[in-house]
């Protein structure tokens, strides 16, 4: 047993650039020993135990004793591969493990061994539903290991927030641990703070968060006026037609003027020259307004639902909540769906997720699929993949991708297959790319007179109970890539199969298209043939499929094509395959560079934050404007009691320093916006010029801080309950909320830059 699992993880082991198994196979014998050796002690002796294997560092007792809390807790005796993973995991690695290997365990040993050691672990899930689940779900093991745990969830109170970060484990979705850090920033005193000090992150889906979401920025933002929809600049680009008066361009990502089109936008706006610096604004409202016109496409890229415009993640293909895009650009899509406009408020402080992990001094995590992104990982987390056998071998067949000139000959084959399978009592489940097209395929199966489950923008414990019925014998289930994530599909569904559906084959996994990525490809294959069970994958893919149009736009029409529209053209097989790697260099490149920006913004954010801790802990503030303003700190302390006074200097401090840096936060966005133009022109580094007009920026700010404190120490009205900070205009943002930003609509900073100076050139050379 144990040789067969060294050989096939010997096997595994030829992957160039992944962890050595080695160390973690070599304690395997020894695990056994141990469990032997504890398996009479009674559940107060198998946490000591527990505790004084983390003590010796004695990791081979750590896993024994992790393995008899599961088997005694959850009747689950965690397999050698599960306690390979969380040694991976408990050395600081992303640990690879297929679908239904369980992961949920791996990872809850791997953080109860991370408590054990004295730290503190935060458990990161992709929603509040898993986080929920999983910290439940596991807590009799946490329990029996005498390791507390906790989780937050959207609707959590600040106490159950801090009474969650007070136990050693914290489960939570990445966006709260995140949203807690931003809020954290508009505490006044040290008592209302939250967050405890960020220790070690275990990620689930780690290539989901870690990449795919990695840019995502969170957002915290304070009140302000209602945005501002602007429906005649809405109307007018409702009124130009594709061609005559706009062009898109060939990758879909950008659209611009055409000279008629400029002329009867000019006319419409009462004959101004829209190309002159007055009108500058009014040029970039209506790129916007036709930007949200022609690019982007109800129930693709956003749904209208109550009133209101849902965005819909590109990368998980679903509904995404709470989330917008950068303001203008709402607006812009709510006055086109005529809308009311929702608030926009002042952006307060932001943090992209990538930025939130590496506060961590130790992060680790797991996944189906991580090597792909192996070298992602490692530049951007310095993190290594350790690459971990199944439990049983796989077997699934994935069979060839079945390509087709139209779309509408691939859904129409695709659904016929999939009758043809669902008529063997197969369950079968397809992932498509997008709402539409979940809901086309779904339309064709009923009237094919087949009935389906359709997943894509219900709630997410609801999404997973279904999910975990869709290998149930007959079912047929259209999913979009991220629903029902994190749920296992078992055979014969909860109640298991009695071997039927195993022996017609098991689940059958049809992809409705190629991803922007093999990797999500290869996630949504893994679903079937889980823990060595029958299962089989195929792919229908087309030549106009999105993929190739936007990233092979030259694309030659296939040499033959049969009357259903199949092709077996090489060439064309060829062209998707090279569609999907330009996708995935765009996608890397976009990271790298947007990194590259952020990279500045975190290290003065940091500085930023470990100054608010100083003013909230200490009496820096008060001792600072004692020196600058000795006169009037004389005469306050005749007026306020002492304490009372530190405080108020706190809060002044306070005030100015988020003030501050709000208005940096803005001032680099409006930098980020116009550095390629002044930087091209200059044949300069667009990344180089903002990195030194950040850090000249930001070099007077603290004390620009300073300054503007010892002003209104000066002036604000203090009593002996202390100062009036409203009085003086300081006042609080009255109500704040958060949400995710959808990044980088507009396309790369260096698509946006060409796009500008492409248009201005249309402008000064005659046509
Ligand atoms: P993953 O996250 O890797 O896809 P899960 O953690 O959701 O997998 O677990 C999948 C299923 O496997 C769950 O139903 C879980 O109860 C079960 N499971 C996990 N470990 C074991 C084990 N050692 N023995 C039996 N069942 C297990
Ligand atoms: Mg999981």
């Amino acid at each position: 047993m144990l040789n067969g699992l060294r050989n096939r993880a010997a096997r595994f082991l030829q992957r160039p650039g992944t962890a050595d198994l080695r160390p973690y196979l070599a304690l395997l014998p020894a695990i056994a020993d141990r469990e032997q050796a504890i398996a009479a002690l009674g559940d107060g002796e198998l946490a000591a135990a527990a505790r004084q294997a983390a003590d010796a560092a004695d990791d081979a007792m750590l896993c024994a004793a992790g393995r008899r809390a599961a088997r005694r807790a959850l009747g689950e005796r965690p397999f050698d591969v599960q306690l390979v993973g969380t040694l991976a995991m408990l050395n600081g690695q992303v640990a690879e493990m297929a679908t239904g290997e369980g992961k949920t365990l791996s990872g809850a040993l791997a953080a109860a061994g991370y408590a054990l050691r004295g730290r503190s672990v935060n458990v990161m899930s992709v929603n509040d539903y898993l986080a929920r689940r999983d910290a439940e779900w596991m807590r009799p093991v946490y329990d029996l290991l005498g390791v507390t745990v906790g989780w937050i969830g959207q609707a959590s109170t600040p106490a159950d927030r801090r009474s969650a970060y007070a136990a050693q484990v914290t489960y939570g979705a990445v966006s709260e641990f995140g949203f807690d850090v931003l809020r954290d920033r508009l505490a006044t005193t040290e008592a209302a703070r939250i967050v405890t000090t960020p220790d070690v992150a275990l990620i689930d889906e780690a290539d989901s968060v870690l990449v795919d979401e990695a840019l995502v920025p969170l957002v915290l933002a304070g009140a302000a006026d209602a945005g501002q929809a602007d429906h005649d600049t809405a109307q007018i680009a409702r009124s130009l037609r594709p061609g005559r008066d706009y062009q898109v361009d060939e990758d879909g990502r950008s659209v611009h003027l055409t000279d008629q089109g400029t002329r009867a936008v000019e006319a419409a706006l009462g004959g101004i020259d829209l190309y002159t610096n007055p009108h500058l604004a009014t040029l970039t409202r209506l790129n916007v307004a036709l930007y949200a016109e022609a690019l982007l496409r109800r129930d693709v890229d956003y749904i209208v639902r109550d009133g209101r415009i849902h965005l819909v993640n590109a990368s998980r293909g679903r509904v995404a909540r709470l989330q917008r895009w950068p303001d203008g650009l709402h607006a812009a899509v709510e006055a086109k769906e005529g809308v009311a406009a929702t608030e926009t408020g002042e952006i307060l402080d932001s943090i992209t997720i990538q930025s939130l992990v590496k506060r961590y001094p130790t992060v680790c995590g797991m996944t189906g699929t991580a090597v792909a992104v192996g070298e992602q990982l490692r530049e951007f987390y310095d993190l290594e993949i350790a690459v971990i056998p199944p439990n049983r071998p796989c077997v699934r067949t994935d069979q060839p991708d079945r390509l087709y000139a139209s779309q509408t000959q691939k859904e129409k084959a695709l659904a016929d297959h999939a009758a043809a399978v669902h008529a063997e009592g197969r369950p079968v489940l397809i992932g498509t790319l997008d709402v539409a097209e979940s809901e086309r395929i779904a339309q064709r199966l009923t009237r094919q007179g087949l009935s389906c489950v359709v997943l894509n923008a219900k709630n997410d414990a609801e999404e997973a109970a279904i999910v975990a019925e869709a290998g149930t014998r007959g079912a047929v289930t259209v999913s979009t890539q991220m629903a029902g994530r994190g749920t296992d599909i078992r055979l014969g569904g909860a109640a298991g199969d009695d071997g039927q559906i195993a022996a017609l084959g098991g689940l059958h996994v049809i992809g409705a298209g190629r991803h922007g990525s093999s990797r999500l490809d290869h996630q949504l294959r893994g679903r079937a043939g889980r823990q060595g069970d029958p299962g089989s994958s195929v792919f229908f893919a087309s030549l106009q499929d999105e993929l190739v149009t936007r990233h092979v736009p030259d694309a030659r029409p296939p040499a033959a094509v049969g009357p259903d529209g199949r092709t077996e053209d090489a060439g064309s097989r060829e062209t998707v395959d090279h569609a999907q790697r330009v996708a995935e260099g765009v996608s890397l490149e976009i990271h790298r560079n947007t990194w590259r920006y952020n990279k500045v913004i975190d290290v003065q954010r940091e500085n930023v934050l470990a100054q608010r801790d100083r003013v909230l802990g200490t009496d820096v503030a008060l001792r600072a404007l004692a020196r600058q303003s000795p006169d009037r700190f004389a005469a306050l302390q005749g007026i306020a009691p002492d304490g009372v006074l530190e405080d108020a200097a706190r809060q002044i401090t306070l005030w100015h320093l988020d003030r501050a840096w709000a208005d940096h936060l803005s001032y680099l966005a409006d930098l980020r916006e116009g550095i390629h133009l002044r930087a091209l022109g200059r044949g300069l580094n667009p990344v180089d010029e903002f990195h030194k007009e950040a850090v000249r920026a930001f070099s007077g700010l603290l004390a620009d801080v300073e300054e503007r404190s010892v002003e209104s120490f000066e002036t604000v009205p203090v009593t002996a309950d202390g100062a009036d900070l409203a009085a003086a205009g300081l006042r609080r943002p009255t109500a704040t909320w958060t949400y995710l930003v959808q990044d980088n609509p507009f396309g790369t900073d260096i698509d946006r830059a060409l796009r500008t100076v492409a248009q201005a050139m249309r402008r000064l050379l005659p046509s």
